[in-house]
């Protein structure tokens, strides 16, 4: 009898990890994670590495190679998750369906598969109650389409440029077409509080693109943090005043940087150079999170 019965319930064990498994994959067909975890107290931020810019030059930001700490620029996408819901902050290079063929713009993207990283830490793409983008060029933009579910929050201007219907410089518009019919905040508010508690702010920063914005997040034990965007590549165009070569337009660039070390110094916040390389590898990557 007791052999039936542990036979029985292995029988019953073996039947519930089948379902386990069989759900797991259905889930992961239908773009949502089986359970994305409960919301944490506190802000949380983790940071995924999406690929790397092997550039050979800094020209381009009027910068002198010796001048540089590095060249090369690091390609982050991150997750911001809120008691109320998630962001998920730029989609980084190279889509996860094309790894392995890095494109070529003047210097070799590499992109890193974003999807298991983004399930190593409990959700997929499906999952994401918003999708924030700093700005619509490629080494920001491939995984977009992956984000169909979450609502877009992007400005007019940027997405008129973006389906312009044109060809639009420095991005493939293909990586990000399926935004088109997302559901969509246009954001007005030169500073965008994305969960009404001033934690997380979406700050307009034009000037490499005509929509360009930043993200400003107020941590309980990092304190306030500004991502980037392309605002800055290299630290060094903030130390020695340097501006980019091809902005879109280089003085509303120069204007959004006066304005955002205004904004930085009333916040008491730090700046994080999303492609400073160097600034990046000091920065804790996910699973491990800044809260
Ligand atoms: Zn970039």
């Amino acid at each position: 009898m007791l052999n039936r019965e542990s036979h029985r319930r292995r029988a019953v064990i073996v039947l519930n990890l089948a379902l386990i498994a069989f759900g797991g994959l259905w889930f992961a067909g239908s773009g949502a994670s089986a359970a994305p975890p409960r919301p944490p107290k506190d802000l949380r931020l983790y940071i995924f590495d999406c690929g790397t810019i092997h550039a050979r030059s800094a020209e381009g930001f009027s910068l002198k190679n010796e001048e540089v700490a590095s060249t090369e620029m690091s390609v982050p996408c991150y997750l911001i998750v809120h008691p109320k819901g998630t962001l998920m902050w730029d989609a980084g290079l190279t889509p996860d369906q094309a790894i392995g063929k890095p494109t070529k713009t003047g210097a070799i993207q590499q992109g890193t598969p974003l999807v298991p990283q983004l399930a190593a830490v409990g959700y997929a793409p499906g999952d994401i109650t918003y999708l924030g983008l700093s700005h619509f060029h490629g080494d920001h933009v491939s995984n977009a389409n992956l984000f169909t579910k979450p609502t877009w929050l992007v400005r007019k201007i940027e997405r008129d440029h973006m389906f312009s219907g044109e060809t639009v410089p420095r991005t493939n518009a293909a990586d990000y077409k399926l935004l088109k019919d997302s559901k969509t905040i246009l954001i007005d508010k030169d500073e965008y509080d994305v969960f009404g508690d001033g934690k997380v702010v979406i700050k307009s920063t034009p000037g490499h693109t005509p929509g360009h914005q930043a993200l400003f997040l107020k941590f309980k034990k990092t304190g306030p943090v500004v991502l980037s965007g392309d605002l800055y590549h290299h630290p060094e165009e903030r130390t020695l005043n340097r501006l980019p070569i091809n902005e879109f337009n280089k003085d509303q660039t120069a204007a959004s940087r006066a304005e955002l070390e205004v904004f930085m110094k009333k916040n008491g916040a730090q700046l994080w150079i999303q492609h400073d390389i160097v600034g990046y590898e000091k920065l804790k990557k996910a699973p491990a999170f800044y809260e």
